[in-house]
């Protein structure tokens, strides 16, 4: 099944002479529970993809459907609710909220949408996380792995159907960055969550089931190098 549609995205930035298209006739499906890497030099339009699969930012033109929902077609609101249930979004900078502990940052999507979050799922989380003894830390006592793992596990509060990373290691070192994948792979299995993932780093772009290339706004490779893992 494939929980997304992307077909024919156009993104033109600003008007006139100073307009940059980012996207050029982008489409592509993604099936439920694969991890796909996405992959192609500075500036060739990735981040534009994926805030706009992620909801945050409208195409020019063409449409995204996500479990059979034309997303933009929805209003802002309806869209809003759409986003916070459906979809994880993963930053390099994790965009943590410096006055609220670990907990607070993990629940807060859950709580922005009227629901309780499950505490045995919420055990679960912060368990595989290994943030157990940092629930009441504020995200400046924190190593950046260890924010990154809280901006993980906001991402993953919701259960979305999709989660989105936008360099998730780019900010770490070497071990820290293995650990983070590790847990995106975790999740992305245990969860049977569909994964996308920005980055310049071969050897994470290696581990995904499919390498999405992209330059100057328009897929150049498309290559799936494994079944993905719940199929196996
Ligand atoms: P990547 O993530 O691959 O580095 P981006 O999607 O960030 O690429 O950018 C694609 C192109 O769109 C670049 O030329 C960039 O300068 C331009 N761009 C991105 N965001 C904006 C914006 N908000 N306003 C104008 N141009 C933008
Ligand atoms: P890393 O080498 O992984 O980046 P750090 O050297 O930043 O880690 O932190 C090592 C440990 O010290 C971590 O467990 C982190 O939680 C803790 N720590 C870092 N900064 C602070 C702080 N300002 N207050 C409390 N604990 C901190």
């Amino acid at each position: 099944m494939n929980i997304l549609e992307v077909s024919h995205l156009t993104k033109i930035y600003g008007k006139g002479e100073n307009a940059v298209k980012a996207l050029d006739d982008v489409s592509f499906t993604v099936e439920k529970g694969e991890f796909v890497a996405i992959t192609g030099p500075s500036g060739s339009g990735k981040s534009t993809l994926l805030h706009i699969i992620g909801g945050v930012d409208a195409p020019t033109g063409g449409n995204v459907t996500i479990e059979g929902t034309d997303i933009y077609k929805l209003n802002e609101t309806k869209l809003a609710i759409f986003r916070r249930r459906q979809i994880g979004l993963i930053y390099q900078f994790y965009n943590l909220i410096p006055v609220l502990d670990v907990l607070e940052n993990m629940t807060l999507p859950l709580l922005l949408d009227g629901q309780k979050p499950d505490q045995d799922y919420v055990k679960e989380l912060v368990k595989t996380l290994g943030l157990g003894s940092r629930l009441h830390h504020l995200p400046n006592q924190l190593s950046g792995g260890q924010q990154q793992r809280v901006s993980i596990g906001r991402a993953l509060m919701t259960h979305p159907a999709l989660v989105l990373a936008d360099e998730p290691t780019g900010n770490l070192d070497r071990k820290n960055s293995r650990e983070i994948v590790e847990l995106l792979k975790y999740s992305n299995r245990r969860y049977r969550q569909t994964l996308i993932v920005i980055t310049h780093d071969e050897s994470i772009a290696l581990q995904a089931d499919r390498i999405i290339n992209i330059e100057d706004g328009r897929i150049t490779r498309d290559e799936v190098l494994r079944q993905p893992s719940h199929r196996e």
